[in-house]
């Protein structure tokens, strides 16, 4: 049997980010991946024309460039930008416009409402002033007792007592108070909708405003040659240091013993032994029920497994078009992102419609410009482009479900962009269940590792807990965005896995920490009375 110091399992770019920390401690790290690529939901791929490079699954990482876990990581990664962020094209044809740029921002905000650009700058000062302590708070392990204190140092109680007001604010809600036109607060909702969450819900305010003023900050940035050049360089730097990844090797069970974990047993039956941890890369639901086995673990843990929930289902078409966009507002051309389908009740009436479990039927769409932004992603004067929607959170949709719902996502293109279609030289579509069958780990489409709502957030996430990477088994430890934070590609889950394992197996204090883990966890998962 294969023994070494550290087995993770999944080589996503969580799985790849805790196992380079792990092997930067000098550890023998042994990755097992199901599929035949590294990457999970980070790679690239020519899959709609010759010449045309389409990233499969993530393409804008605000998040990756912003992030002090992937930053520390020193990964050679040369970015670069789109002229403007994003653009919301609302149905009237009207565009919101957030450019790196500030004065551009401004003048775009300010055309939908007098002072709105004045309102859009202070709404940047604000989120300036605390950037770094949230963004330094959000991504490393819970509780964030040193960046949390510094933001308290930084605001004082009145601001925290307001910030966390902002925290559960909807979208609708944060962009009422902040802005008097529909532009800001169309910004903010169509960025909360970069996740599960609707115009309405307690906290999307937050994810909106996060998304959105990172991108005034930082832009949304791609690595020039696409998502692939963040898995390569992950990939890389592992080898560099001596890590291993054996591919198409599913993982089917943790090997436990004594309540610790040993070991992983692969699919195909062979067994690996683990020294000091298993670091787990998958979602919640199958790493607990299948790869643990709910006779490992507390019944009550296994209860609050039942009410996890995964967000929506998710369609995503790319496109070869053989020119540029024909956007009939100009605005939109320069957009490495653009918003599409709806003013605010639009996205209201979208979500509700994803919420009872019905088929939009006027979708709202991400859609990226990717040769905007990256002039490596196909020739010159053509545009590699993709766009994605939301469904139902369902296992199985049928083609005909499918077919028609790409047929909507190109009709609401069409109503922007007149002759959109006939400029397609090249078409390729994941369905939910294609998307699962590239990567495991996106259960029926879903590109979250679970909600976002606020019932699934923090020490919530992915179950009431600790918000944690370590679990109720000695030296396993999750590491997907199933875990606090989430989805998003910053590499904290990895992260936090792999600072947890290495806390675990310190000589002096690992058994402290192990001993108050327990303790807690027993507290946590003790049955009702
Ligand atoms: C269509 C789409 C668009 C997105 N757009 C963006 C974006 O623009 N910007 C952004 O920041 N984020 C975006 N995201 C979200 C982001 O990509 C994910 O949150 C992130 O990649 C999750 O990383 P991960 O390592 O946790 O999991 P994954 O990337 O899903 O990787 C998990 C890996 O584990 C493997 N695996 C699963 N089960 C097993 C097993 N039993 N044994 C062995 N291996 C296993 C899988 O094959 C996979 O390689 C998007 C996601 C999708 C799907």
């Amino acid at each position: 049997m294969e023994s070494v110091d550290a087995i993770v399992v999944g080589a996503g770019h969580n799985g790849l980010v805790a196992a380079n920390m792990l092997a930067d401690a000098g550890w023998d790290v042994l990755v097992l991946e199901a599929t035949a690529e590294p990457g999970g939901a980070v790679r690239s791929g020519h899959v709609t024309a010759p010449g045309y490079l389409s990233d499969l699954f993530s393409s804008f990482y605000p998040l990756g460039y912003a992030s002090p876990v992937l930053r520390r990581l020193d990964l050679p990664i040369r970015w670069t930008h789109a002229p403007d962020v994003f653009t919301h094209l609302l149905p009237d044809g009207r565009a919101a416009t957030v450019s790196r740029d500030l004065d551009r921002t401004m003048a775009s905000m300010e055309r939908f409402a007098p002072g709105d650009g004045e309102r859009w700058k202070h709404a940047y000062e604000d989120w300036q002033a605390v950037s770094g302590r949230i963004l330094d708070a959000m991504l490393s392990p819970f509780p964030p007792v040193r960046s949390g204190l510094g933001l308290l140092g930084r605001v004082g109680v009145a601001g925290a007592l307001r910030l966390g007001r902002r925290l559960v604010l909807s979208a609708r809600q944060l962009g009422s108070e902040l802005f008097a036109g529909e532009g800001g607060p169309l910004a903010l909702a169509g960025c909360a909708l970069h996740t599960d969450l609707s115009p309405e819900e307690a906290g999307s305010g937050v994810f909106g405003w996060l998304l959105a003023m990172l991108g005034q900050e930082v832009g949304w940035p791609v690595p020039v040659g696409g998502a692939q050049q963040i898995t390569s360089a992950l990939v890389e730097r592992l080898e560099s240091r001596g890590g291993r990844i054996a591919y198409e090797t599913p993982v089917s069970r943790v090997l436990i013993a004594r309540g610790r974990a040993v070991g992983v047993r692969s699919a195909g039956g062979g067994d690996y032994r683990a020294r000091r941890a298993v670091v787990a890369d998958v979602p919640a639901p199958a790493f607990y029920l299948d790869l643990v086995g709910s006779r490992w673990l507390p019944p009550r843990l296994v209860e609050d497994l039942a009410h996890f929930r995964w967000d929506g289902s998710t369609v995503k078409v790319d496109w070869a078009v053989a020119g540029k966009m024909p956007w009939g507002n100009p605005d939109a051309s320069g957009a490495g992102t653009v918003h599409l389908g709806g003013d605010m009740d639009g996205l209201s009436r979208y979500a509700a419609h994803l919420a009872v479990g019905e088929m939009p039927p006027h979708p709202f769409l991400l859609l990226g410009q990717m040769t905007t932004a990256d002039p490596s992603h196909s020739p010159d004067g053509t545009e590699s482009v993709w766009a994605y929607s939301h469904l139902p959170h369902r296992e199985s949709w049928s083609a005909g479900e499918i077919d028609e719902h790409v047929a909507r996502m190109e009709a609401v293109v069409d109503e922007h962009a007149p002759g959109f279609g006939d400029l397609v030289v090249g078409r390729h579509v994941f369905s939910p269940a294609d998307l699962q069958r590239e990567n495991p780990s996106l259960v029926g489409g879903a590109v979250g590792g679970g909600t976002s709502a606020a019932f699934q957030q923090l020490f919530l996430r992915p179950i009431p807990g600790l918000g944690r990477a370590d679990t109720p088994i000695d030296r396993l430890f999750l590491a997907s965005s199933s875990a606090h934070p989430g989805g998003g590609v910053h590499g904290a889950p990895g992260s936090n896995a792999a600072r947890a394992a290495l806390a675990r197996d310190r000589a002096l204090t690992g058994g402290a920490y192990r001993a108050v883990i327990s303790a807690a966890n027993r507290a946590i998962y003790r049955s009702a009375p």
